[in-house]
């Protein structure tokens, strides 16, 4: 079976797995205790973890935070920041496309008096910076865009975006869940970006661990902000629970290989997509329409329309072959709200199928597909 939905999630990589197993056996002390060796070996291999995400970022380790993953990440940052700066202004923007996590947030938001701006965007999912830049208000505090759109796999001129907010004093967020490990993010060239969300499983690592990227102001302050889980001093006191180590150890790896295979991915991933396009064409003719802009997008990522195909039963019934998407995974009962925003027609929306690949697949050149 080809399984060509790494944009959903991702097979966790063998190495990942062995760095894993010794923290749900052997090494099961909690890393907030003291003085004993137990204790001692996980905080040693949590600092680690750390310290491979800064890496994979080039930011400083102090400035990445453990999380559950994305959802509580982008959670996080929203109401936190919102909560303890709504005396700055109760006035946030978004984009339009932006994932669940994202938009029912900002839904939440809106119910407790905050005023939201949803961006429109383009045919590739792109923000207009003039729309941004007039959309900026004096009771702005915050704008939230994801780095790359997770259907069209567009990436997002994040540091221009960053950079009209930065000009306005107003911080800014970006989801980078479909992008960390898969292109370089170099933080000390990105000075504008204030908070970054990640989660391991879509870079190869487990699922149910993630993280933000908070970056601290220049006499070394984090940024106001109001904890989601309150409780215990974990996490520089902004996100209480007791850390769950072989996960993190697990996320840490992952960063290390994705460091240390990115240029390789890359090149085998553009390999693979035009090979898997070729086969795709081959099979179905000029029926095939590709959606992506080729230009700026996420290595790996294809979407495209089988014309007179319904892309729901297409899915179902080449199920035993093939696992991919009509979207994201996590709204994917209603027709892509990404798609209809980005233009497209109903009956196109219908049509559209994600392929995402995986560079640690051998795909054989997809002869399967016939
Ligand atoms: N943001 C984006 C762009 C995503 O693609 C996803 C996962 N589909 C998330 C956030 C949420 O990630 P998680 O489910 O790991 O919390």
């Amino acid at each position: 079976m080809l399984y060509l939905d790494n944009s959903a999630t991702t097979k966790i990589l063998p190495e990942v797995l062995e760095a894993m197993m010794p923290y749900l056996s052997e090494y099961y002390g909690n890393p907030n205790s003291k003085y004993y060796s137990q204790a001692l070996e996980t905080k040693k291999a949590v600092d680690l973890a750390r310290h491979q995400i800064a890496v994979l970022l080039n930011c400083s380790d102090d400035e990445i935070l453990f999380t559950s993953g994305s959802t509580e990440s982008n959670n996080f940052v929203l109401k936190g920041y919102v909560d303890a700066n709504e005396n700055l202004g109760k006035h946030i923007i978004i984009s339009s496309v932006e994932h669940a996590s994202i938009l029912n947030t900002a839904k939440f938001l809106e119910s407790k008096g905050i005023e939201v701006t949803y961006l429109p965007v383009d045919k590739n999912g792109f923000i207009n910076a003039n729309d941004l830049i007039k959309s900026i208000k004096r009771e702005t505090i915050l704008v939230s865009i994801m780095w790359s759109n997770n259907e069209l796999g567009s990436i997002n001129d994040i540091k221009k975006i960053s950079e009209i907010c930065h000009k306005h004093n107003i911080l800014f967020h970006t989801d980078a869940t479909q992008v960390i490990g898969k292109i370089p993010i170099d933080l000390s060239d990105y000075i504008n970006i204030d908070f970054l969300s990640f989660s391991a499983h879509k870079f190869y690592g487990p699922k149910g661990v993630g993280g933000v990227f908070i970056r601290k102001d220049k006499n070394g302050f984090y940024p106001k902000l109001t904890p989601l889980l309150h409780g215990g001093e974990q996490e520089y006191d902004l996100r209480a629970g007791t850390l769950a180590v072989h996960q993190i150890v697990g996320m840490g790896k992952a960063a290390e290989i994705a460091c240390r295979d990115m240029e390789s991915n890359i090149k085998k991933l553009y390999e693979y997509e035009n090979e898997f396009i070729c086969r795709m064409k081959k099979v179905f003719g000029n029926k095939i329409i590709i959606n992506n802009n080729f230009d700026n997008k996420i290595p790996g990522l294809i979407s495209l329309r089988i014309l007179g195909y319904n892309n729901q039963l297409f899915l179902k019934n080449a199920s035993s072959l093939i696992a991919a998407s009509t979207g994201s995974a996590c709204s994917n009962a209603k027709p892509s709200y990404v798609l209809k925003a980005c233009g497209y027609k109903d009956e196109e929306i219908r049509e559209t199928i994600r392929f995402s690949l995986s560079a640690y697949d051998n795909y054989d050149h997809f002869n399967s597909i016939e």
